[in-house]
């Protein structure tokens, strides 16, 4: 199963990848995963996407395309795998399908703008491994304890009002066209985020047609 996962910042992507994964028993690649450790270590990539991330603007497609395609060559990837905030923009989505690969569907998580303020407020990621939590809707077992591997939970930077107003807009006019591109493609699965992060598993399962027994 090759699946993206679309939609607006806060939707809920990460949430729901970490979710499907396991259950689907494919790994995630999310590039914003990628490149908060490529900061974290200090890499090359880490050190040019740095101002972009931390100014909510987004990473030049070509240090992305280069991302996915070393990621996507790797053993693990062989039986599917699940995009989590990759592609992005119209070039990035082209670039993917320059490389061949047949994507099972697309599903679009569709969230209300004051929803997605709400939450994004609440966000915190494990500083170790990148879980994400929510202190309102998905709240570790122990506060501010990262559930899987035991790493501090944090901020993001660029989950501040500010940035969080300026990725938005960058969803609109750069990310938001895909929703059509795959649409034309006969891939688009939209599903509606619901108030808990189990049912909105149920509707994405839904949406692609998995019986879950
Ligand atoms: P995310 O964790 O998916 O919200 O990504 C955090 C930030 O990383 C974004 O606001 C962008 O600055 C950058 N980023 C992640 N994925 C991409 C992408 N596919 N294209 C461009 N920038 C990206």
């Amino acid at each position: 199963m090759k699946l993206i996962l679309l939609g607006a910042p806060g939707a809920g992507k990460g949430t729901q990848a970490e979710i499907l994964c396991k259950k689907l028993a494919i790994p995630t690649i999310s590039t914003g995963n990628i490149l908060r450790a490529a900061i974290k270590d200090g890499t090359p990539t880490g050190l040019k996407a740095k101002s972009y991330i931390d100014a909510g603007a987004l990473v030049p497609d070509e240090v992305i395309i280069g991302i996915v395609n070393e990621r996507l060559a790797q053993d693990d990837c062989k039986n599917g795998y699940i995009l989590d905030g990759v592609p992005r923009t119209i070039a990035q989505a082209e670039a993917l399908e320059k490389t061949g690969i047949q994507f099972d569907a697309v599903v679009s998580i569709e969230i209300s703008e004051e929803e997605i303020l709400r939450r994004m407020s609440g966000r915190r990621v494990c500083a170790a491994c990148g879980s994400s939590y929510n202190v309102e809707f998905v709240p570790p077992r122990r506060e501010g304890i990262c559930d899987n591997c035991g790493g501090k939970l944090i901020q993001r930077k660029d989950d501040t009002p500010e940035t969080v107003r300026e990725r938005l807009k960058v969803y609109h006019t750069e990310t938001e066209p895909l929703v059509d591109f795959y649409r034309q493609r006969g891939l688009l699965r939209p599903v509606q985020s619901a108030p808990t992060k189990e049912g909105t598993t149920q509707a994405i399962l839904a949406a692609l047609g998995i019986d879950e027994k």
